[in-house]
Parts: structure tokens; C-alpha cells; sequence
């Protein structure tokens, strides 16, 4: 079986919906912490397995020997790593042939401090034994959503991150990656280093907003203490926002720049544009 972890978030998702087109749905189990959640996976022939990071009990059930395990890091940012641990030695303990897991751009060097929780994931898979993969995925256009939205609402993005650059790609992009590892044959330990063919900047952002909402579009490049300000004035609580202003600091630094083209060789295809991330953002809203 291919078992696929946070299977009713986004990303999980689409990786559902990418394996139901090349393996038959009784080959494809969704490990959720609410089976409620996956009633439409449940539907369409997916097996349903519950599986919350948090309760190790859910997880002894959770796989069997000879399963593909993708493992889609959770959400809670600093508390993610014990939650993962508890996977991957429920992994370990059913016997799964393989584990992937989506980690972070070049996790072992990058300054990004949301990274500490992969790495320290990843170093727990490699003691593990178990033959891995390793997703480590840049930065979904997506991520930029809100930002692209309060630039036609106001006329501006703010951002702290000068003109330092993003290879992102859409999540239907990393969706695609997960979604060859896991039907391939992938021998050994693999580690991808996965981001969008072309790197773009803020300013260069701004621009594409504004063609394709018609509005002019400016970006603001704001002190990082202005902008960590400006993003708990709209709501994030404090260690959110720190987070957030502290990751442009890294994309002056080009933690999210390099383009070394392995997404698109993974799925054969180029990565989607921030032109058609863009249009698609602001098609949903
Ligand atoms: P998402 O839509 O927020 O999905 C997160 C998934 O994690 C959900 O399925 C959620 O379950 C699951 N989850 C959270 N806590 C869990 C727990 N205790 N036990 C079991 N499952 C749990 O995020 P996404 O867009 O799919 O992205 C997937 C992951 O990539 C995120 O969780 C985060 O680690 C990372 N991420 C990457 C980027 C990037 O730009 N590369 C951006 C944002 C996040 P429910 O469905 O029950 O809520």
C-alpha cells in the first residue's frame, strides 16, 4: 500500500487525487487524524487509516509491513518534530519498505528556522534504517496568497526581503514530485532538492499582480522590525510574525533562490509560473 499521511490537508490532497490516476485506489491509504475529514477519499475507494501525531495508539495501527510511507510534515511549528518522531517509529516498528517525507530546501544548511524541525526529522528517519526519500521542498507560490490578495485590496505588498529571490512552484507542483517518488522505484536513500525552474523577487511580484489584476501594484521593502510590526498589527500573534519577518531576512540571505532544476526533471514537465500561480490565486479568491 501507498500510505499518505495529513492525507486531507492541501498538499495531501492533491497527492490523493495524482496517485488515484496511475495506481488503483485499493493500492492507496490515507492516514488522517479525522477520518471524518476523508469521507470523500473513503468514497472514491481510498482506505481510511487514522493516524494522529499526537496519539502514538492511532499510529500502532496506522501501517503495515512493505507499506510506502509518505509523511507530510505536520503544522504545529516547534512541536513537530516529537510528532514525527512518533511516526517514524511507528514506521519502523510495522516494518514499511520505505519512508518519504517532505522536509524543507536544503534542510541541512539552510538558515530558515522552521528548518530545525526537519532536520531533526530527517535525522531521526536516517537513524531509523528505514530506506528514505527526501522531499525537501522550497516555498509553494501559494505561501504568497494573502500577500498577492492585500496588493489589490492595497495597492501595495510589504515584505522585508529587498530583492532577494524565490524559486517557488505551486503545491500541485510538489503535489506531482511526492507523487513519482511514490510510484517509481526509488532504490536506497534519495534526497531531492525541489524548487521552481525560475526565481523571482517581490518587486518582480508586485508587478505580475498588477498585470493581472489590472490595478497598480506596488512593493513596499519595509526594516524588519517595521515589518514584523506590521504583520502583528494585522492579527499574527508575535512569534508568528517574527517568524515570517525573519524568513525575508533568509531570502535576502537566498535561502529560497537556488534553482537546481530537480523539481521539474522529478515530473517531467517545467514547474508552473508565478504568472499562472498568480492568475490562479486571484481566479479563487
Ligand atoms: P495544510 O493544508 O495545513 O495541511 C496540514 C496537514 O497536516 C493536514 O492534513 C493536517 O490534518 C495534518 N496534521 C496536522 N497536525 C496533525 C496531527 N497531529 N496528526 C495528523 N495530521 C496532522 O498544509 P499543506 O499545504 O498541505 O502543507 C503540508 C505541510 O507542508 C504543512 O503541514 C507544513 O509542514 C508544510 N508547509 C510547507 C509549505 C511550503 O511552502 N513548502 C507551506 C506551508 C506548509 P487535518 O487535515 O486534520 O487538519
Amino acid at each position: 500500500m501507498i500510505v499518505v499521511t495529513g492525507a486531507t490537508g492541501q498538499l495531501g490532497r492533491l497527492v490523493v487525487d495524482g496517485l488515484l490516476e496511475s495506481v488503483p485506489a485499493d493500492r492507496v491509504a490515507a492516514a488522517v487524524r479525522n477520518p471524518g475529514k476523508a469521507a470523500d477519499l473513503a468514497a472514491r475507494g481510498v482506505e481510511i487509516r487514522e493516524a494522529d501525531y499526537e496519539r502514538p495508539e492511532t499510529l500502532q495501527r496506522a501501517f503495515a509491513p512493505g507499506d510506502t510511507v509518505l509523511l507530510i510534515s505536520g503544522d504545529a511549528v516547534g512541536r513537530r518534530l516529537g510528532q514525527h518522531r512518533a511516526v517514524v517509529d511507528a514506521a519502523k516498528a510495522a516494518g514499511v519498505a520505505r519512508i518519504a517525507y517532505t522536509s524543507v530546501l536544503y534542510a541541512d544548511t539552510t538558515p530558515l528556522a522552521l528548518a530545525v524541525d526537519h532536520r531533526g526529522t530527517e535525522e531521526h528517519i536516517r537513524a531509523s534504517g528505514i530506506p528514505f526519500t527526501f522531499l525537501r521542498n522550497g516555498f509553494y507560490t501559494e505561501v504568497y496568497a494573502a500577500s498577492i490578495l492585500q496588493g489589490v485590496e492595497h495597492g501595495a505588498i510589504l515584505g522585508s526581503a529587498g530583492d532577494g529571490r524565490i524559486a517557488s512552484a505551486s503545491r500541485a507542483d510538489f503535489a506531482a514530485a511526492a507523487v513519482a517518488v511514490l510510484t517509481g522505484e526509488e532504490n536506497g536513500d534519495k534526497i531531492y532538492e525541489l524548487s521552481g525552474d525560475t526565481a523571482w523577487s517581490l518587486p518582480e511580484l508586485a508587478a505580475e499582480v498588477s498585470a493581472a489584476s489590472g490595478r497598480t501594484v506596488v512593493y513596499r521593502d519595509l526594516p524588519h522590525a517595521d515589518y514584523r510590526q506590521v504583520l502583528i498589527d494585522t492579527g499574527l500573534p508575535e512569534p508568528a510574525a517574527t517568524m515570517y519577518a525573519d524568513i525575508d531576512l533568509d531570502v535576502v540571505r537566498g535561502a529560497l533562490s537556488p534553482t537546481p532544476g530537480e523539481l521539474s526533471a522529478l515530473i517531467g514537465r517545467p514547474t508552473t509560473p508565478l504568472r499562472e500561480s498568480v492568475a490562479a490565486i486571484l481566479k479563487e479568491a
